[in-house]
């Protein structure tokens, strides 16, 4: 994918409440406007990367590219786990992200217990990739240390600045 490393950020908005957290696996919803920015070669499916939340520090995450069901499935979403233990949820902060590499397509699951295990075999993959050193470099990238600190900076700033293709 031409696209990546694939860099954004937007305020952190309510998901589906299809109960991610009691899987233990959170993941955090960005706005519509972030997820019309993506590139059209980025396709659905589970990405690993590096994300913060507000000025925070730099944690792996992985991220699913899915298709949005309030839209008729014609509208992708894109949701993020950060791979961190937080104390407190993060509503209306700004997530800053940058998508690395490409784990799979997305794909349906028999049941509860396989959807987890192979979300777990994603995160795990994406703990090795992400200590690679062409990887690790981007989560040194000024694109976290520039993150604002509002979301209406991010706003502002985040329409006209996807930044990409570093
Ligand atoms: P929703 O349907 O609103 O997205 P989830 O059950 O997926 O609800 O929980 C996501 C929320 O949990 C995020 O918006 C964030 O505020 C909080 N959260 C706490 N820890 C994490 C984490 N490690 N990764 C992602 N989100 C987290
Ligand atoms: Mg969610």
């Amino acid at each position: 994918m031409k696209s990546l490393p694939y860099f954004c950020r937007g305020e952190v908005v309510r998901g589906f409440g299809r109960g991610s957290k009691e899987l233990g696996i959170p993941t955090a919803n960005f706005p519509d406007s972030v997820v019309e920015h993506l590139p059209a070669d980025i396709s659905t499916g589970i990405y690993y990367g590096w994300a913060c939340v507000g000025s925070g520090d730099v944690y792996k995450m992985v991220m699913s590219i899915g298709w949005n069901p309030y839209y008729k499935n014609t509208k992708k979403s894109m949701e993020t786990h950060v791979i961190h233990t937080f104390k407190e949820d993060f509503y209306g902060e700004v997530l800053s992200v940058v998508l690395v590499g490409y784990i799979r397509p997305e794909r349906s699951f028999d049941s509860l217990d396989a959807l987890i295990s192979a979300i777990n075999g994603d995160i795990e993959e994406a703990k090795v990739k992400l200590d690679q050193p062409e990887h690790l470099k981007l989560k040194t990238d000024n694109f976290f240390s520039s993150a604002p600190h509002s979301p209406s900076a991010a706003t502002t700033a985040g329409n006209s600045s996807i930044i990409n293709g570093h």
